[in-house]
């Protein structure tokens, strides 16, 4: 008999998925362009010239067999090195080589952060709004998600109702920030209040509790907003990070795990993570792209241009009459839709063209997300369809 569990899980196709499917084929009939897709978190700016002058030159003057030979289990010694100095030299860390475990993307850290850090039928808590890969991701590790409501007014968290389900069980938090799909970066005070608060259940339950802080988006920052370095705050804290994002490079499937080296056992994490990958069958990143990707370490893609879509679309939604947070980085904004049900809301829009993400699946019914990795110019284009919409159904 085949697997029941992952047959089971057939049935709930992701709706980003449907909506970007749905605007595939409505590109078909009256030309992509003239679809306003905001449904997919894919990097629209392309990656920097030197990641790409760096793979060129790789490929005409090195050494096939060290290019394209297996990568070791952790990933290549020099990368990692490269990667923790970076780090270092950023946020006032400390790390060593043996702190940083290469893998696919923040996919494939957050998989082994969580199997490092937890057992079957421990609890992990996150925060909606909140990224909807989070149920596969924690679920199939034997762990359970239990997610925390939102905070509506800002997107920081709700620390009551934290604080009412952290419990024995709690392994580990996992958080966001910037986040997806909320744009919301959480400020100094929410990471400090949310440390303080596990320190002392730390204390009170006699182990630790983790933070997984996944940050692939670390870098799209917007103007004066700054991202708190979880690891100042806490020390036993796995950052997950990814180029996905930051260098554009979602297709190429690379990323790492950074483990505190004032972390509880920070001496055996990484080499588990080595241990773990031998059971989900993960593989390192290719060995050209972690070599490639250490020469550009400090560089990112023209973050820029996701701000001006921001601007521009954040300045209509408000003169349209949306409740909306401004976002601090990321290229999502996620307002509150103009019905209670956002599925209904979304549902109406595609008649114009528009292709917004109801928010039930980040755990926040009401709202609706819109990724503005897109061309500025069909940005600018996309706010008329926005505004008739709205004119014409609710006006
Ligand atoms: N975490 C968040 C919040 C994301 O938005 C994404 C991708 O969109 C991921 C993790 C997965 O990233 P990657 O493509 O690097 O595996």
């Amino acid at each position: 008999m085949i697997s029941q569990k992952y047959k089971k899980m057939l049935e709930g196709k992701s709706v980003i998925r449907q909506l970007s499917e749905f605007a595939t084929e409505r590109g078909k009939a009256i030309g992509y362009e003239n679809v306003f897709d905001y449904s997919l978190g894919n990097p629209s700016v392309p990656v920097p010239r030197e990641f790409t002058d760096v793979m060129i030159e790789m490929l005409k003057e090195k050494n096939p067999a060290e290019l394209h030979g297996y990568s070791p289990s952790l990933g290549i010694p020099s990368v990692r090195k490269k990667i923790a100095d970076s780090l270092n030299k950023r946020f006032g860390m400390n790390y060593t080589e043996n702190h940083i475990f290469m893998t696919s993307g923040a996919a494939g850290a957050i998989a082994h952060a969580v199997r490092c850090v937890s057992d079957a039928g421990d609890e992990i808590l996150t925060f909606a709004p909140f990224f909807p890969e989070y149920h596969p991701y924690i679920n199939l590790s034997g762990a359970v998600l239990k997610v925390v409501p939102p905070n509506t007014e800002d997107f920081q968290i709700n620390f009551t109702l934290f604080e009412e389900m952290l419990n024995e069980k709690t392994a580990a938090v996992l958080i966001n920030s910037p986040n997806n799909p909320s744009g919301v970066v959480y400020s100094e005070e929410t990471i400090v209040k949310l440390c303080d608060m596990l320190k002392n259940k730390e204390k009170e339950y006699g182990h630790e509790i983790f933070i997984i802080s996944d940050e692939p988006y670390r870098e799209i920052l917007f103007a004066g907003v700054k991202a708190p370095y979880v690891s100042n705050y806490y020390d036993n804290t796995l950052s997950c990070y990814s180029y996905s994002k930051s260098l554009s490079l979602p297709g190429e499937r690379i990323g790492y795990v950074a483990v505190n080296p004032a972390c509880k056992d920070s001496e055996y994490l990484v080499s588990m993570c080595g241990q773990i990958s031998r059971g989900i069958g993960h593989n390192c990143p290719p060995s050209i792209i972690q070599l490639a990707v250490a020469e550009v370490v400090d560089l990112t893609s023209d973050m820029s241009i996701y701000e001006r879509n921001m601007n521009l679309i954040y300045e209509k939604l408000v003169e349209l009459g949306f409740t909306c947070v401004k976002p601090g980085g990321t290229f999502y904004i996620f307002p509150k839709a103009l019905e209670e049900d956002a599925k209904v809301f979304s549902q109406k829009a595609t008649k114009y063209d528009l292709i917004l993400v109801p928010g039930d699946s980040f755990g926040c019914s009401g709202y609706f997300r819109m990724a503005y990795c897109i061309d500025t110019e069909k940005v600018e284009r996309s706010l008329a369809a926005l505004e008739k919409f709205i004119k014409s159904e609710y006006g």
